[in-house]
């Protein structure tokens, strides 16, 4: 058999439930590699509580040097109540930031995808949600979450004052822009860019520049404005008729949030966080599912590992040009949920659950 691609991967399953879902994602790539001749190199250490608790803060130099070297960061979840209230610079959740920040991941795609088949786990009417397919682009390092002065500083009448500031460059606008044009094209070729030009300067400036980019390389693309708050609002009102959103940092947490709770259950929703191309094409990337380390279920076989599957298919389509293992995953996991397997977190009440080793395989055997 001929091997050929060999690609660094690095598991960072981190706590909780982080484990469990990335254990699931572990059998994948190894049935991809025996079965596809794919030939992926999987590496594989700790991130978060679990690295606290070994070496005193949450990410060792060792494995961001790592996670700098390789392809595709899987990260499964960090955080728990066990490092609650331990100093706020070694928390669980402090890696994470310092990843997406230093491998400067500045684009997070977050998909928001109504199944079908789970259409009555949304809190909204299944012919508002059913078939929904929308792609948020939240730009991730800059604006009001990174910009300076920030703080909270005493002033003279005896009050306190809390600061953060809000900025944008063209350049950071147009590189975010360009992720969701491009992804765009090979979708419904449709974006809403969301700012709120009417009260900011920095939204009038976003509006601008991504007008200006859209005239000068997307014009085949569809673009509308839309204000923030409105984009909330139909979201709610109206979702399907989305393609791609993209906005700031702030309103890209909101937005992806709101969108998230359409589709029913965060045991479902991927996301990755990308970097820019340098010259070979090449990009750092982190994939992740949208949940946290869920403390309350974690170690009980009852995650539902598809958010963390899904954020593989993504990473094969986007790091690792592997478009048609991507769909092929992607199918797998539809059809598991048409022949009925249920996580306790979608299940119905009163029918069979299955474990996450059991979904794990059972996606597996549908590859086949
Ligand atoms: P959470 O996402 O961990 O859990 C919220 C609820 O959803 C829980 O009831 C949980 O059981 C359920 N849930 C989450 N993922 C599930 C899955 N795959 N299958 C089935 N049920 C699932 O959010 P939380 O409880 O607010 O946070 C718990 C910890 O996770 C906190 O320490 C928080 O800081 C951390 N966190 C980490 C990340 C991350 O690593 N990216 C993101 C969010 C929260």
């Amino acid at each position: 058999m001929i091997k050929v691609k060999k690609r660094k991967i690095l598991l960072l399953p981190g706590d909780g439930i982080g484990p469990e879902v990335i254990n699931e994602v572990k059998k994948v790539i190894k049935w991809l590699n025996t079965k596809r001749s794919l030939d992926f190199q999987i590496d594989e250490d700790l991130v978060g509580g679990v690295s606290y608790d070994k070496y005193g803060t949450p990410i060792t130099d060792e494995v961001f040097y790592k996670a700098l070297e390789s392809e595709v960061v899987m990260l499964g979840a960090v955080g728990g109540p066990k490092w609650d209230n331990i100093e706020f610079s070694k928390k669980p959740e402090r890696a994470l930031l310092k990843l997406r920040k230093e491998l400067k991941l500045f684009a997070n795609l977050r998909p928001a995808i109504c199944f079908k088949q789970l259409v009555d786990a949304s809190t909204l009417k299944p012919e508002i949600v059913s078939g929904l397919d929308i792609m948020i682009v939240r730009e991730l390092t800059g604006g009001i979450y990174f910009g300076e002065p920030r703080g909270i500083k005493p002033i003279d009448n005896g009050e306190r004052k809390g600061i953060n500031t809000h900025t944008y460059t063209s350049s950071e606008i147009i590189r975010v822009a360009k992720v969701a044009f491009e992804l765009a094209k090979k979708r419904k070729n449709k974006v809403t860019s969301c700012e709120k030009s009417n009260v900011m300067e920095a939204g009038q400036l976003w509006k601008e520049e991504v007008q200006a980019l859209h005239d000068e390389e997307y014009k085949e693309v569809e673009l509308n404005h839309m204000l923030a708050d409105n984009c909330s609002m139909q979201l709610l009102r109206n979702p399907k008729q989305f393609d791609v959103i993209v906005t700031d940092n702030l309103f890209g947490d909101m937005l992806s949030d709101q969108a998230s709770m359409l589709t029913g259950s965060l045991g479902l929703l991927p996301s990755a966080s990308l970097g820019a191309k340098n010259k070979d094409g090449k990009m750092r990337a982190m994939y992740e599912p949208i949940h946290g380390s869920a403390p309350d279920i974690a170690g009980k076989g009852l995650a539902n590992p598809i958010a963390t599957i899904l954020s593989f298919a993504m990473a094969l389509r986007y790091s690792l040009d592997l478009d048609k293992d991507a769909g092929d995953l992607e199918k797998a996991v539809e059809d598991v949920l048409n022949d009925g397997l249920r996580t306790k977190d979608i299940a119905e009440k009163g029918k069979k659950e299955v474990s996450t080793k059991e979904m794990g395989d059972a996606i597996i055997s549908k590859l086949k």
